[in-house]
C-alpha cells in the first residue's frame, strides 16, 4: 500500500531543524503539485533565496519542508501522480505533504476570533496569539468493508460516477459520524448503502489516506439474513455478488481497497461463518 515504503522509514515526530541542501521542499495549488520540469522534487539548494521553511516530517536522513517554488521553473502536476510517482516513498511523502498544506491553508486565521494563526514551534499545531485556540492536523476516519456471503463470495461496488470518478470495482465505504464506534459505522455504512444485515465483524487493516484527508480503517463481516441489495444509487450504481475467480478490473495496489480485493481473490479472507 501507498504507506508501505519499508525499508525507509517514515519519522512523523515534529522535530523541526536547519535545511540541509538535499531536504526536499515541496509546494502545492488547489488539486497539483509543484515539480521540476524532469518530474523530480524540489530540494532546498533549488532556491533561488533564503525563505522560511514550514518543516513537515522526515524519511530516513532527509527532511520535507512546505515552500515556495520557482513557478517559471516548474511542472504543475495533478495531485493523483502521487498514486504511480517512483520510488514509493516520494509518492507517499508528496500526498502527506499535500494533507498537512491543505490543513495549514485552511487554518490561517482561528475559527474562534478571526486573528491569524501561527505555528507552533514545538508541535505540528497552529496556535492563536489572541485566544490561545489549538488546532491540530485533521484527520476524518472511514470504514472500508469486505462484506462476505454464507457461499463464499464478497459484495462488490462501483461509485457512482457523480460521488467518483473511479469506476474499477471497489468496496462499501464511508465516513464515521460523530457519536458512534467505528464498528457503528461499517453496520450504518452497509446497510445505508446496500440494505443488507451484517454480524462477526472483523478488523483487517487500517491505511492513511490523504487524498482524502482519511484514516481507512478496513473490516471483513459477514451478510446475515436476505442478500437481496437495495442499492443508494446517490453513492453507488452498481453492488453484486462476486465469486473469487471471477473476471474484474483491479484496483492498484497502493490502496486498502485493493488489497482487500486481492486478499478475497487469493483465499486469504477468514470467514467467520
Ligand atoms: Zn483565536
Amino acid at each position: 500500500m501507498i504507506q508501505d515504503i519499508q525499508p525507509h522509514i517514515y519519522d512523523n515526530a515534529y522535530h523541526p531543524r536547519r535545511p540541509e541542501g538535499s531536504d526536499i521542499v515541496l509546494d502545492y495549488r488547489e488539486q497539483s503539485v509543484l515539480l521540476k520540469t524532469n518530474r523530480e522534487y524540489f530540494t532546498v539548494a533549488d532556491l533561488h533565496e533564503p525563505q522560511d521553511l514550514y518543516y513537515l516530517f522526515s524519511i530516513d536522513e532527509k527532511a520535507y519542508y512546505l515552500g515556495s517554488l520557482p513557478v517559471d521553473e516548474s511542472a504543475e502536476e495533478p495531485i493523483a501522480i502521487m498514486r504511480t510517482m517512483e520510488p514509493r516513498e516520494a509518492g507517499f511523502a508528496g500526498i502527506t505533504g499535500w494533507q498537512l498544506w491543505k490543513w495549514l491553508r485552511q487554518h490561517r486565521y482561528c475559527g474562534c476570533c478571526g486573528a491569524e494563526m501561527q505555528q507552533d514551534s514545538k508541535e505540528r499545531a497552529m496556535r492563536c496569539p489572541e485566544c490561545g485556540e489549538i488546532v491540530y492536523p485533521v484527520i476524518s476516519p472511514a470504514v472500508i468493508v469486505g462484506i462476505l456471503s454464507p457461499e463464499g463470495k464478497m459484495l462488490m461496488t462501483k461509485y457512482a460516477k457523480t460521488r467518483s470518478p473511479h469506476q474499477r470495482y471497489a468496496l462499501v465505504a464511508g465516513y464515521a459520524e460523530i457519536g458512534e464506534t467505528i464498528e457503528q459505522t461499517v453496520s450504518r455504512e452497509v446497510m445505508e448503502e446496500t440494505g443488507l444485515k451484517v454480524t462477526n465483524i472483523r478488523y483487517y487493516k487500517s491505511q492513511p489516506w490523504s487524498f482524502s484527508g482519511t484514516l481507512l480503517f478496513g473490516f471483513w463481516c459477514d451478510v446475515v439474513g436476505s442478500e437481496e441489495i437495495h442499492l443508494d444509487e446517490e453513492e453507488l450504481w452498481l453492488a453484486e455478488w462476486k465469486n473469487r475467480d471471477d473476471e474484474m478490473d483491479l484496483q492498484s495496489d497502493i490502496s486498502l481497497t485493493g488489497e482487500m480485493i486481492r486478499v478475497f481473490r487469493s483465499g486469504g479472507v477468514s470467514y467467520g461463518h
